[in-house]
Order: structure tokens, then C-alpha cells, then sequence
């Protein structure tokens, strides 16, 4: 399957299908990545055991040249610290204006690596080889980023790929629960754009939770579609693209809360999205909105309540760093209705707080 983010000068195509690695010589040929300068892979230390050797023997077999970075597995490797070291590889390596770096990994990876290559020589070109489902999500939209010890994500640039090349074969070495994590943003595209999308959901997330290659390959082209729709009508986040937080205010409070190890971004969106659901039926939505929602996401294998433990005066002192956060008040993405969400720029901080202790109370 194949799709393009319109963006004028700057749009590029998404590749989605099976056994894309061994084939990326042909795509970076076709899309102009020249020979002439090395590239870096960067990648984690797991997606590297599994995938490394087989993307470089292909580049190299067709007369590219590697470099390969290989960082720790997880959320620390967004740090500054990666992100010079990265630099260092990149400039003994001789990398050039004409040079690209590639992703080759999760959203950690991405965001990573794009954040070099946005900053390296003021930007060279970026490819994003994506390999879990959460990817699809994160590799699509050029937000990169690292990480501060006070703030995540708080380091940045937008810096468009040049293409995505999604190998929907590296998904099956992915361990369960960064599946279902993956899942919940698939979730949330067909919650903000569309009913029949998350009905679809209801009825395959057995298929999808199973790796089903039919049935994930079009799940993750539909993600990628409303993603890439969203973000060609406002790449600058000036408005709509922030109905992409849906969940999100919630869900980065119980990341930073739990020390970004309790819980998975996916599970913590999760459990933002049954409170921003709640949230919407509060404010006149159908009940189903919290039904449907709540429902969908456990059958994805997430959870839709919030451990007792989580301290909701730390969640509420974590959602004030947010930046979108004045005087009590916050933007907050509402649901309407399956499939439509507004922005609310007014919300108040007081019944986001009553939503939080009462997420502690949901069935799983
Ligand atoms: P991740 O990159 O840490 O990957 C999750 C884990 O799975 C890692 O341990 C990794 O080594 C392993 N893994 C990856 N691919 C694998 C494979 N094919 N087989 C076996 N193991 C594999 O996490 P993620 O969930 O992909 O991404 C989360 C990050 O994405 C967060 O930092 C979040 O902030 C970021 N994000 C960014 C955007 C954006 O728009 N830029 C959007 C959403 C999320
Ligand atoms: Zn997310």
C-alpha cells in the first residue's frame, strides 16, 4: 500500500507491506537518496540484533555506504546526551548535506534520529523505517524530538521524512503488550476521524492483537491516512492537528508520573482516552462515546482503568508543565461523538481532576 503527505515541496510517500527492508536500495534509488554520501541507520539494540545486518547487507549490496548507530532500547535514549553522540558518529563518518539518516525503529528511534538529522548541518534528509506499531503513528508528521530531564519531548524541531518504508514483517518479533500499546493509537486515529473505522476495530481487534497481516496491514494504512490527512492541513499544530492529542493530557501526566517506565505511551493514552471520553458524555456526547471507547481499548489488550497507587495531586502538578496550561484551565480534546472530537481551550483543571480519581474506579 502506498500514500502521500501532501505538503507542497515537502510531501512524501508512505510505503506500507512485507518485506520492505530488503528492498530499501530500490526505494531510496527511486526517491534520490544518492550513493555518493554515507548514510546513518540509527537504531535501538533490540531492532539491531533483529534487523540491523539485514538493512545494511541490502543498501550496501546495491552500492550505498553505511554507518550504523546503535543506542539503548527505550524512552532514555532521547536524550541530549544520544543526540551528540549521534553528531560524533555522524561527522567521523564524513556524513554531508547530501547525506540521510534512517530511523530503523520504534518512536524512540525516530524521534531521535530526526532530531539529528533536523539539527546536523541544519538539516539533512531523514527516513523513517518504522517497526512497531505505535510507528505509525510517530513516523508520520515530523515532529522529532528529545528529551529533557524536566520535560519530555521538550527539546524539538518539525522536520518532514523523506519517506516512511513500513515493513510490516518486522511487527512479528514485537512483544504483546508494545502491540496492544501500539494498538491504542490506531484507536485513537478512528476515534477523532471515524465511527466505521473503530466499529471495524470492535470486530478485528482479536485479528489485530494476533499480528494478522490482512488485517494489520489495513489497520496501519487507515492510521497512517487520517494522520497524514490531519497533518497536511496543519503541519505548525496551528489548530486542528491538535485534535491528535486526543487522550494525550491525560495520558503524559501517568507517563511522568510513573516514572516512564510504569507504563507504556500507548497504555497511558489509553487510560486518557476512557477520561476524555467521560469527559464528553459530562458534556452532552451519547454514552456510547465512553462505552464503545472503553470498550474497543480493552479488547485491544489496554487498560482502561488507572492503578489506585497514581497520585492524583502529582498527575494534576504533572499536566501543569504541559504547555497548553494557564490559570486552572487547559486545552483538552472532547470527544463529540465515535469518530469527532472538538478542541476545548477552556477546560477546567477541577473537572479533569474529578475524571482522574474516578478513572481509578473503572472495570477493567
Ligand atoms: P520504542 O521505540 O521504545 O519501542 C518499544 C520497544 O520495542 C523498545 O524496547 C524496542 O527496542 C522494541 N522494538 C521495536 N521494534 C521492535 C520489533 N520489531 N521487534 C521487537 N522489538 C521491537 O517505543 P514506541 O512505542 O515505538 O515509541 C514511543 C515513543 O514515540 C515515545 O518516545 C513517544 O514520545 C514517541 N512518539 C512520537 C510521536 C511523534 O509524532 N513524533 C508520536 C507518538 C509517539
Ligand atoms: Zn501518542
Amino acid at each position: 500500500r502506498e500514500l502521500t503527505v501532501q505538503l507542497g515541496e515537502r510531501s512524501y510517500p508512505i510505503y506500507i507491506g512485507e518485506g520492505l527492508l530488503d528492498q530499501a536500495a530500490f526505494y531510496f534509488d527511486k526517491h534520490g537518496i544518492g550513493k555518493q554520501s554515507p548514510l546513518l541507520i540509527v537504531t535501538d539494540e533490540q531492532v539491531g540484533r533483529l534487523y540491523l545486518d539485514k538493512l545494511e547487507s541490502g543498501l550496501r549490496a546495491a552500492g550505498y555506504r553505511t554507518v550504523s548507530a546503535v543506542v539503548p532500547a527505550g524512552e532514555q535514549a532521547k536524550s541530549l546526551l544520544q543526540f551528540e553522540e549521534l553528531i560524533t558518529i555522524a561527522l567521523k563518518a564524513g556524513l554531508d548535506r547530501k547525506s540521510a539518516i534512517i530511523a530503523l525503529g520504534g518512536g524512540v528511534v525516530g524521534d531521535l534520529a530526526g532530531y539529528a538529522a533536523a539539527a546536523y548541518m541544519r538539516g539533512i534528509r531523514f527516513i523513517q523505517m518504522p517497526t512497531t506499531i505505535l510507528a505509525h503513528d510517530s513516523s508520520v508528521g515530523g515532529k522529532v524530538a528529545v528529551n529533557h530531564p524536566l520535560a519530555k519531548n521538550i527539546i524539538g524541531a518539525f522536520h518532514q521524512p523523506a519517506m516512511v518504508l513500513y515493513d510490516l514483517e518486522t511487527l512479528r518479533t514485537l512483544p504483546p503488550r508494545e502491540v496492544s500499546s501500539g494498538l491504542a493509537e490506531v484507536v485513537k486515529h478512528g476515534l477523532i476521524r471515524s465511527a466505521e473505522f473503530v466499529a471495524w476495530i470492535d470486530e478485528n481487534a482479536d485479528k489485530l492483537r494476533a499480528l494478522d497481516p490482512e488485517a494489520l496491514g489495513y489497520a496501519l494504512y487507515f492510521g497512517c491516512r487520517v494522520k497524514a490527512e490531519i497533518v497536511s492541513q496543519d503541519e505548525r499544530e496551528n489548530d486542528l492537528r491538535a485534535i491528535l492529542n486526543l487522550g494525550h493530557t491525560i495520558g503524559h501526566a501517568l507517563e511522568a508520573v510513573g516514572g516512564y517506565g510504569e507504563l507504556l505511551h500507548g497504555e497511558a493514552i489509553a487510560i486518557g482516552m476512557v477520561g476524555a471520553a467521560r469527559i464528553g458524555v459530562e458534556l452532552g456526547a451519547p454514552r456510547e462515546v465512553y462505552e464503545v471507547t472503553k470498550r474497543v481499548l480493552a479488547k485491544c489488550g489496554l487498560p482502561v482503568r488507572l492503578p489506585a497507587h497514581f497520585d492524583t495531586d502529582a498527575i494534576m502538578d504533572a499536566m501543569r508543565h504541559d504547555k497548553k496550561f494557564k490559570e486552572g484551565r487547559m486545552v483538552f480534546i472532547v470527544p463529540t461523538a465515535i469518530g469527532d472530537v472538538v478542541i476545548d481551550k477552556n477546560m477546567s483543571a477541577e473537572r479533569v481532576r474529578r475524571i482522574v480519581e474516578q478513572l481509578k474506579e473503572e472495570e477493567q
